[in-house]
């Protein structure tokens, strides 16, 4: 007799750890993970914001539905986010000022001297800001750990080193073989495999849909001085860096998106001296040691929104996945907007429908 679930969830990161929490209640889960710990890949190595403006517009609902629950929970702690423009880049600055406050997004404007006292030793090119007060950082550790506990607490199982390597569909079941030879039949099948979310599909027999991952880096650097303890996240209107202080060092990123195959991944000297760089043009601090590096990927679709939904055309085969560089910051609502779809009870406050795959058919 091989094991028969209701849900059968590929990916134990955040999203599928979220979702796993989620349906435990109603009905037999299983949680399958190809490495030997959750969290491995793309979850445990975000830079742990949470920030409105972060993704865009369309990808500002989720995470502000998400605010709440972060915040009952404690899993969130102030930060505020500075988005830094030079006198050429003002009229970029408004807009996305403008755009994220009609949306009901906290966004202060500060000038030069305002942000002197936030940067003290900001490059005189650097003219103008965007204040967000609510952003916070995120423990993200916690926040998964949390729902990983809540969903064997509610009866799911959580299957590690075992890697999905075929699907296939009969008689309302899908039967699933890992890579290990076990075998396990399940009703549904939920792709929640982050950088893998294509090729999950493929082995399954459902078509791909162009889910794309990028490397993005960051390295934890030591500063002769500081950081300021209450620094902000501060990032450029340009999208090509951000940096916030973490326990006395600076974690810095080059914003970098290299596509790249789904792996294991890895920071590139590259790209560490960029970052470096770039630090280097904001602001006069002089960085006395690169303490760590690494380097995660972030998965997006072609639009880059994310995508939830029952595929169209392959019965019982549910996508979430495509969550890019938010999928910490939004994991609440799209756990609630997913286990809506999934249950057949959509009533959460976000629309799915942005986020739905028939868009791509
Ligand atoms: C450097 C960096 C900084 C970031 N900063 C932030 C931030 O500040 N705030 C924010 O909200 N987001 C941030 N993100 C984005 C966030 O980390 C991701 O959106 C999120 O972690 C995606 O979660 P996931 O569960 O979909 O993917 P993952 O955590 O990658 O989990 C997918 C899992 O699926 C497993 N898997 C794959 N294939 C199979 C298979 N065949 N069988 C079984 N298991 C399989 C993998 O082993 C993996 O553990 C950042 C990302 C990076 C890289």
């Amino acid at each position: 007799m091989i094991d028969q679930f209701d849900f059968a969830i590929v990916g134990a990161g955040i999203a599928g750890a979220s979702l796993a929490a989620g349906l435990a209640r109603q009905g037999r889960v299983v949680l399958l993970e190809a490495e030997d710990r959750p969290g491995y890949h793309s979850t445990g190595r975000s830079a742990a914001f949470w920030t409105e403006s972060y993704g865009g517009p369309q990808v500002q609902p989720l995470t502000t539905a998400s605010g709440p629950f972060l915040h009952q929970h404690g899993f969130l702690a102030p930060r505020g986010a500075l988005t830094l423009a030079r006198s050429s880049e003002l009229a970029a600055l408004a807009d996305f000022a403008a755009e994220f406050r009609a949306l009901g997004v906290r966004v202060d404007d500060l000038d030069r001297d305002a942000l002197l006292q936030r940067l003290p030793g900001l490059r005189d090119e650097w003219v103008a800001g965007a204040y967000e007060p609510d952003c916070c950082d995120i423990d993200v550790a916690g926040l998964h750990q949390h729902w990983l506990a809540a969903g064997r607490q509610a009866g799911a199982d959580l299957w590690t080193r075992a890697q999905l390597i075929e699907g296939t569909r009969g008689a309302g079941q899908w039967q699933l073989r890992l890579a290990d030879g076990r075998r396990l039949a399940a009703k549904v099948l939920i792709n929640a495999a982050g950088a893998w979310a294509d090729p999950v599909a493929q082995m399954c027999g459902v078509r791909p849909l162009g889910i794309q991952p990028y490397r993005r880096t960051v390295a934890q650097l030591q500063l002769a001085k500081g950081p300021p303890a209450d620094l902000p996240l501060v990032l450029g209107i340009d999208g090509l860096f951000y940096f916030k202080p973490e326990a006395g060092r600076l974690w810095l990123s080059p914003h970098d998106e290299t596509p790249t195959p789904p792996c294991d991944a890895a920071a590139e000297e590259l790209d560490v001296a960029l970052a470096i760089d770039r630090l280097e043009h904001v602001v006069d601090w002089p960085v006395t040691r690169i303490e760590h590096r690494w380097a995660g990927l972030r998965s997006f679709a072609r639009d880059r929104l994310p995508v939830y939904g029952f595929d169209p055309r392959a019965d019982g085969f549910f996508w979430f996945a495509g969550q890019g560089g938010f999928g910490i910051q939004t994991a609440p609502a799209a756990a609630d907007l997913a286990c809506g779809l999934l249950l057949g009870d959509p009533a959460g406050p976000v629309d799915p429908q942005p986020y739905d795959p028939k868009r791509f058919y």
